[in-house]
């Protein structure tokens, strides 16, 4: 029996970190990571797959940004609606069969204390008189080592709103790709009606949320490094082979995981497999296709048999 798999695709997948690839080479970076996609579907997976869309969603803002003069800038959750779109459909091109796109609404509470306080860089470097243009439209924007970025909240996803309709569309046979950039963040006013908000949402928090929504069993986050290391960039690297939930909680504590890039993928796999998962593994896309099957990547195992003896012996 296969199992149900929710694998989420790195940024990295498709372009240069600046965002610089041309339409040409992400479509053909598409259709390579669609391989070993391909592979775990006829190997009898049902496969829910998401993406990140960090780069795409910088050079929208900066069309927004030069456009706007001539054309209303939309806002960020729209840009998150449109990369959803246009990287969902490179996927229904690359994997045929019986592909689904969903554009998919990410709940999350207004009152996030992340909306006080943005910190997550988007987009690109720009500088100090160009940042402060922006900052008189609103905007907030930071100084970094490279030069200015504009910064917005990225609150906690608590809810896939549309996994209904990705758990109908399995149910049909479909491989669905939902999610895209953590999903579009919405928020619930008081009259219970829903509006997109100025955020992005963590896309590896969220396919550990839209994996359980869709009763994953396993959580395959495919990214441009083979493990998640204890001691990175140090003189002493270790990379993390297999390991309980536990451990690697210790670890996540210990300070190990960078925040922006390996902590959320290390706090994905925590909590996917306290949820109930049965194994999350964080690995390069180049080793995709052994993911499920090899040794390969870190790989995240749940408390559950380790914790039952301990009570046991109590
Ligand atoms: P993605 O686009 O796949 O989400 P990220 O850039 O967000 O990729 O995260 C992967 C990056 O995390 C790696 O390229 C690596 O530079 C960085 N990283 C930070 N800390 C660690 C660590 N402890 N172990 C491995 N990689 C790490
Ligand atoms: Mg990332």
């Amino acid at each position: 029996m296969g199992e149900r798999v929710l694998i989420a695709l790195g940024g990295n997948a498709m372009t240069a970190p600046d965002g610089s690839a041309s339409p040409e080479d992400q479509r053909a970076a598409i259709e390579q990571a669609m391989g070993p996609v391909r592979g775990l579907i006829e190997a009898g997976h049902r496969v829910v797959l998401t993406h990140g869309n960090g780069p795409q969603v910088g050079n929208l803002l900066l069309k927004n940004q030069i456009a706007a003069d001539v054309v209303p800038p939309v806002p960020l959750d729209w840009c998150g609606a449109q990369t959803q779109a246009t990287i969902g459909t490179l996927v229904l091109n690359a994997l045929g069969g019986r592909t689904a796109t969903v554009v998919t609404r990410t709940l999350v509470d207004a009152a996030d204390p992340a909306f006080a306080d943005p910190v997550k860089p988007i987009g690109r470097y720009f500088t100090e008189q160009e940042a402060r243009r922006f900052e008189k439209l609103g905007q907030s924007w930071r100084r970094f080592e490279r030069g200015w970025r504009r910064v917005v909240a990225s609150p906690e996803p608590l809810e896939i709103l549309d996994a209904d309709a990705v758990r109908a569309l399995m149910a049909a046979g479909f491989t669905v790709v939902a999610a895209g950039g953590g999903g579009v963040p919405v928020v619930r006013r008081a009259d219970g009606s829903l509006t997109g908000v100025e955020a992005v949402i963590d896309k590896d928090l969220a396919a550990a949320l839209l994996a359980r929504a869709v009763g994953a069993t396993t959580l395959i986050i495919a990214t441009d490094v083979p493990n998640a290391v204890v001691g990175y960039g140090g003189p002493d690297p270790r990379p993390i082979g297999r390991i309980s939930a536990g451990e690697l909680r210790v670890l996540h504590a210990a300070g190990h995981f960078a925040g922006g890039s390996m902590g959320p993928k290390v706090e994905a796999a925590l909590r996917f497999v306290s949820g109930g998962g049965s194994l999350a593994v964080i690995t390069a896309l180049r080793d995709l296709a052994e993911a499920l099957t090899g040794n390969v990547g870190t790989r995240v195992e749940p408390l559950a048999k380790e914790a039952e003896n301990h009570a046991g012996s109590d």
